[in-house]
């Protein structure tokens, strides 16, 4: 894979608010006239989980065939949400998740913390299948959540167990969105696809679901649900790159059904566990051609509107 030449960190570990990739990413919004960006899939965690996930992406070549995942901006926490800011994300999200029981609780004391110590994040939480699951989730929201997570690859459980139902219901009652790694890209697992999260809807249909990916590969599958259910939103997370259009492509005739859910359409990067930079997710969102006004809805209104920023 190519190189993206120069880190955007300066040698000694700081940004600066004059980096070049920030003013294009700024040039980007102002020429939109929007007052900066909402980017609802961003990833925080505690350090040695963030560790671990990089070197998942590490070994990702042998397992993709050869093709690398280079991650971007590797960095210490507190220069990469500076970084978010200087390029004028005006929120963000610590998308942290569980791959066993028993180690939500712990990931959710860490977010509350983070969110305290990090202008311009949006307190997120997150949930697994367990016993307890109701009741630490209700303690996130009265804690001020405003978005949780919730990744069914990584996690290899059912989205629709019964264990979550307590859970999910009562999200949906708060009306607090979860940002829901549920397609079967870039691999699936036992419980992706669109079938459990079509159960999980016809418990729950007012669930404020944010399908990430825009529910890659499985993209018209998640439009249906998002079409038939108005509470249901996608994240444009790592869609329409470049990387992404070789591995899973969106198909063009789904295209206008983009227009069609202007709305429900929210801008998501990955931050910061990605191939390439942050400005080739805008571009990539450009140059679909759906125009400056559904451009302006993605990368900043729905956000803000949804989470009141
Ligand atoms: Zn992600």
């Amino acid at each position: 894979m190519e190189d993206h030449g120069r880190s955007p960190f300066d040698q000694d570990g700081t940004t600066g608010s004059g980096t070049e990739e920030a003013d294009e990413v700024r040039r980007f919004w102002t020429r939109l006239g929007l007052p900066g960006l909402v980017d609802v899939h961003t990833h925080f965690m505690p350090e040695r989980v963030l560790r671990k996930v990089w070197d998942y992406f590490d070994g990702l070549g042998p397992l993709t065939g050869g093709i690398e995942w280079p991650i971007t901006y590797r960095a210490e926490e507190d220069q990469r949400a500076a970084l978010l800011r200087d390029f004028g994300v005006r929120a963000f999200t610590a998308m942290l998740y569980p791959h066993k029981p028993g180690m939500a609780r712990w990931l959710n004391d860490w977010a509350v913390d983070f969110a305290r110590r990090t202008p311009g994040t949006l307190h997120t939480a997150t949930l697994f299948p367990e016993p307890d699951v109701r009741a630490y989730v209700g303690e996130a929201v009265e804690a001020g959540a405003r978005v949780f997570k919730a990744h069914v690859q990584v996690g290899a459980y059912d989205p629709a167990d019964e264990r979550l139902d307590g859970a999910w219901g009562l999200l949906a009652e708060a009306r607090v969105p979860v940002v829901i790694h549920c397609g079967s890209g870039p691999a699936p697992g036992k419980h992706t696809g669109p079938e459990p999260i079509a159960r999980v809807l016809a418990r729950h249909p007012r669930l404020r679901l944010i399908v990430a990916h825009m529910g890659m590969p499985e993209y018209e599958d998640f439009l249906d649900l998002a079409e038939r259910y108005e509470q249901v939103r996608l994240d444009t997370t790592m869609a329409f790159t470049d990387f992404t259009e070789r591995l899973a492509p969106f198909p063009r005739r789904a295209l206008p059904r983009l227009t069609h859910l202007a709305d429900r359409v929210l801008l998501g990067s990955d931050f910061p566990n990605i191939p390439y930079p942050y400005l080739h997710q805008l571009r990539a969102l450009e140059r679909l051609d759906l125009g400056d006004d559904w451009l302006r809805m993605v990368c900043h209104d729905n956000g803000a509107r949804l989470f009141g920023v």
